[in-house]
């Protein structure tokens, strides 16, 4: 049956049943007017305990491992028409939740149908390999084989597109799990764990449960029965999900922060600069991992380039993301505003020049939501911490360079290393830049765009696995190597 409206209680799904939580309901609100979308359970301890026992069960008892991989492609094909059908629907709600505009959420529902195509297409191609030893008498196969009960752990800013990159890959390789959308923005989530139900998923095969970090997230990253955690979140919370899943050796994959450097040569046309540098600092509000928050502007270019970001980002219109004429919507909630409000006086305490924004806009419409207007900090240095941290808001610092090598310097100066960008006309010097570069994506001439059939990940403390392409399915898969002696005879290694 097609979606209408947010999810409704009971909104929790262990062993193929919608249940009540222990952890009692809570409302979730629109961070555009805080009005409530939608109210929904929340799990406690038990309830986590049951969801991996559910999983475990699947795994352990079948028959998804087993299924044949065509199979289970088939069942991905039909979540992506279901969201097709649904689409709509999925994208309002999306709206209502974190607070992003309309066309976003429109193409966030794109991008996941995509990745269940993609992750279908490619589970069907899945073969293994045989390994020629050179000896007639063996065979020697690699086949890879599902890791097992999977915890995927998921952030506010892309609830429904980051969930689609593991649990699309996930289903494929035949495991199963436990899903944990983020306390802040749960609803799409929900949605899709009701197509992943309508597709026909078997019982116990996709689990979901509710709530915050330390009650529900903890214990699933310490549970003796789940294999593996994949997580997407801050930097913080990846140090501990990967210090609690020592114990137990799990295999984890944590895709993380960013402070993404977008490099701009004099030789690019200033409008062509203005315009992508605001589109990759401000697209929904800032709060994207790879969001181009480190400006590094050649000389040249510097002054004039600042000036005309200033004019446009001061134009952007701040509003409901329901609405059509808006073109950015409000930070997620009280707390990221508060966050980005510190930043903003930290880079003023430490000297940083404001050249726009560096408060809430005054606008009557907007005083009930998390609004703050985008920001320019001009003439800052590298200690500075609005320059070294990732503040995920509307705050973009620009920096400037003489020579290449001073570039590449400044873009490689962070911990982090998800994602960065070059820009110039001079084709031989944006690959030099761009192979110097040591983050996980960069763009040359463009800002953000990703595929389905590219990897996606960080390096550094940016995170150590990669989502989507064909590394983003090994990710889930463990590769086993099956030795068939055809002929035996004694080892006679021993004299018996
Ligand atoms: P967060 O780390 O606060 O929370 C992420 C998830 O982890 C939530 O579901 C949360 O409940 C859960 N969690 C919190 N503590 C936990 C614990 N101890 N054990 C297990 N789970 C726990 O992150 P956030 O504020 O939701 O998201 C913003 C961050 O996500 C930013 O740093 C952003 O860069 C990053 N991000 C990265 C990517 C990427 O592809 N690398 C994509 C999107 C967002």
């Amino acid at each position: 049956m097609p979606s209408v409206g947010p999810p409704q209680r009971p909104s929790l799904f262990v062993g193929g049943t919608w249940t009540s939580g222990s952890g009692g309901a809570v409302d979730v609100h629109n961070p555009f007017d805080g009005s409530v979308v939608a109210t929904i359970d929340q799990a406690g301890p038990d309830d986590v305990i049951r969801a991996v026992a559910a999983a475990r069960t699947a795994f352990d008892t079948g028959p998804w491992p087993t299924t044949p991989v065509a199979e289970r492609a088939a069942l991905l094909r039909r979540v992506a028409e279901l969201l097709v059908r649904d689409k709509e629907e999925i994208a309002r709600v999306e709206t209502l939740d974190t607070g992003k505009t309309l066309k976003e959420s429109r193409i966030d529902v794109d991008d996941v149908t995509a990745v269940f195509r993609y992750y279908a297409d490619l589970a069907d191609k899945e073969a293994g390999r045989i390994v020629d030893v050179g000896l007639a008498h063996v065979v020697s196969r690699v086949v890879p084989v599902p890791v097992g009960v999977c915890a995927l752990i998921t952030p506010w800013n892309y609830p429904l597109l980051q969930l689609s990159w593991k649990v699309a890959p996930c289903l494929a390789a035949g495991n199963t799990c436990v899903i944990k959308p983020s306390e802040v923005t749960p609803l799409t989530s929900i949605m899709l764990v009701h197509l992943l139900e309508e597709a026909g998923v078997p019982e116990g095969v996709v689990n979901l449960v509710l709530g915050d970090g330390p009650t529900v997230g903890a214990p699933l990253t310490e549970h003796d029965d789940v294999d593996m955690v994949s997580f997407t979140g801050g930097l913080a919370t990846g140090q501990a999900i990967i210090r609690a899943s020592a114990t137990t050796v799990k295999r984890v994959a944590v895709e993380l922060g960013g402070k993404n450097p977008n490099v701009v040569f004099a030789d690019t046309p200033l409008d062509l600069a203005a315009d992508w540098a605001i589109t990759a600092a401000f697209l929904h509000s800032g709060q994207v991992c790879s969001a181009g928050a480190r400006l590094i502007v050649e000389d040249a270019l510097h002054d004039e380039l600042v000036a005309e970001i200033a004019r446009r980002a001061e134009r952007i219109r701040l509003g409901n993301g329901l609405d059509p004429a808006s073109e950015c919507g409000p930070l997620v909630s009280a707390a990221q505003l508060a966050k980005i409000e510190d930043y903003v006086a930290s880079a003023l305490a430490e000297g940083a020049r404001l050249v726009c924004g560096g408060r809430r806009p005054d606008d009557p419409a907007l005083k009930d939501g998390f609004f703050y207007r985008p920001t320019v900090f001009a003439d800052v240095t590298r200690d500075m911490r609005v320059v070294r941290e990732e503040t995920f808001g509307p705050i973009l610092t620009v920096e400037r360079f003489t020579t290449e090598d001073e570039a590449i310097a400044l873009a490689n100066d962070t911990h982090y290393g998800l994602a960065g960008a070059v820009w110039t006309a001079d084709q031989a010097r944006a690959h030099r830049v761009a192979s110097a570069l040591r983050h996980g994506t960069v763009w040359i001439n463009d800002y953000h765009p990703y595929v389905p059939g590219a990897e996606w990940g960080g390096m550094g403390r940016s995170g150590n696995g990669r989502e989507l392409g064909p590394t983003g399915l090994a990710e889930y898969q463990e590769h086993k190597h099956v030795w068939h002696n055809t002929a035996p005879e004694p080892a006679g290694w021993f004299e018996g």
